[in-house]
This record gives C-alpha cells, structure tokens and sequence, in this order.
C-alpha cells in the first residue's frame, strides 16, 4: 500500500482575474518538488455570478515550459491562444493546453454564461513537462465530456471519468508527455474503494466537493493527499457524497525553475522565458472575437 504522508493545511480563496475565485490546493513552491510531475492545482467555485454584459476572467497572459488542464464542472470557460487555438468548454468538458515553447492566452468566461449568470466550478491542473519537451510546438486538445469514458466502480462505490491515463484498462483520450493518470472520482459517501496505481509514482488525491477519509485520517474540501511513491494501491473512504481528483504520475526528477506564469529547468532559461515575453517573441492575440 502506498501510505499517506500529508494533508495540505485547507486553502482560503483568492481571486484571478475578476472571474475565478479560486483555492490552490496544489502549490509550485510548496509541493512541486514532491507532486512531480503535477505543479500546481487551483479549484474555482462553486460561486454564483450574477448575469452581466462584459466577461469575467483572466486578460492575456504568458505561459512556458508545461501544460495547463482545465476541468469544467458547472459555468462555461473561453479560451484563446496565440498558436490560433480557442474554444469554449462547458460542463464535464476539458481543456488540456500545452503551452512548451510559449502561448499568450486569455481565459474568460463564455459571453453565454456572462450573460446568463449562474455557478461557476472548476479546476486548472498545471502538469510539467519533461526537459526534451519544454521547447516544443504548443499542443491543444479540446476534450469533450461524451469523449471521457466513466466506468462505475465496484459495489455501487462511485465512479471515475479517465481524462488521462488507463483505469483497469480504460485509456483517458488526453494525450501526455510523460505517464500519468487524471481520474475524476465521484464517490458515494460510506463506500470504500481501492485503486491500484504504479509503485514509484506520485499520488494524490483532491478533495472538491464531500469530503473522503484515509485510513481515519479525513480531508476536507480544499485540502489534498499525498502517498508514498512506493506502494502500489491506496484505499479511501467516502465520509460524504465526494467529487475528487485523483493524480498520478511518473516523476520527471528534473531541476525545477519557476517564475510565474514559467515553468523551466534552470535559472538561465527563466531569464530567456522572461526576455523573450518581454520582447514580444510569444506573438500577439488578435483582440475582439
Ligand atoms: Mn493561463
């Protein structure tokens, strides 16, 4: 068994941008090193908008050197990207966006749940990429919600939608750069439920709706579980009906160099990060839609 090594203090809310009021429940300076090669989590909502003409969100904005997953559960996020890469993704939908070399994009609600209002939830996982591919061509895969298998999980515990990775055999469709599992559990309170994940792999479990115990350890909304690489299984236990993420990775084991909105291996390549935004290498948005 993989054993629980810590629960993450719970996370107070701040804002980014004016549209996602947001817990970081995964931290670059706090875990990375031990989360690898998963950086950074930050889970937005439930908060209720009121309807409005202007979209709430996230002005242009760089990112290099890792990609960024959004996981819509309620609401409606829009995205657009200097590699010519947009869309709107809704609930269930995700969004994986591999920035490597470099994107600038903006990240707003959709003018349609602007102007309807309503509950935005979310999450955006941050997942590093490997140092061959930190350079690479930025990627965009928009995944649809009916793309995402859900396989019900043994005695009417739950059941898990693979956006990444393979539970028991069912392959998620996000394509990755190194090995890793992005499971969306929904839990059913009082179930106990096992999953066997890769000895020597990071694993963590983040609780975002309910609330799950370990062993009789309990985590709370806005707090994550982190496990042992070594071990092949954890077991957890639904204290209330629960919505969770469970990551599991390879660790890349690289130096990490972290500056904002970029993700490199040494210091050197940050200041070129920082250098080439600055002068305008990451191209242009084209403003209006
Ligand atoms: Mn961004």
């Amino acid at each position: 068994m993989k054993q629980l090594t810590q629960i993450t203090p719970e996370a107070s809310t701040h804002w980014v941008g004016d549209g996602f009021p947001v817990r970081n429940l995964i931290s670059i300076p706090r875990d990375a090193r031990d989360t690898s090669p998963f950086l950074m989590l930050d889970f937005a909502g439930p908060y209720d908008f009121k309807p409005a003409s202007a979209p709430r969100g996230v002005g242009e904005h760089p990112h290099r050197g890792f990609e960024t997953v959004t996981i819509v559960y309620q609401g409606e996020v829009a995205h657009r990207d200097t590699s010519g890469n947009s869309g709107v993704i809704g609930p269930g939908d995700v969004q994986w966006m591999t920035a490597a070399s470099g994107v600038l994009h903006e990240e707003f609600h959709s003018p349609a749940f602007t102007q309807k209002g309503g509950t935005l939830e979310m999450a955006q996982l941050w997942v590093n990429l490997p140092a061959r591919e930190k350079m690479s061509a930025p990627r965009y895969q928009a995944i649809l919600d009916a793309q995402i298998p859900a396989i019900a999980l043994p005695k009417d515990a739950g059941s898990v939608r693979v956006i990444a990775g393979d539970y028991e055999g069912t392959k998620g469709p996000a394509l990755t750069y190194s090995p890793i599992n992005v499971w969306d559990l929904r839990l059913n309170t009082d179930h106990r439920v096992a999953f066997t994940l890769p000895e020597g792999w990071t694993t963590l479990v983040v609780v975002l709706r309910g609330q799950v115990a370990v062993g009789d350890m309990t985590i709370v909304i806005g707090q994550t579980a982190h496990f042992t690489r070594a071990g092949n299984a954890i077991a957890i236990k639904a204290e209330k009906d629960s919505l969770a993420l469970l990551l599991s990775g390879k660790p890349l084991d690289e130096p990490i160099a972290h500056y904002g909105p970029f993700v490199m291996n040494t210091e050197k390549e940050l200041s070129e990060a920082i250098d080439d935004f600055r002068s305008g290498r990451f191209g242009k948005l084209e403003h209006g839609y």
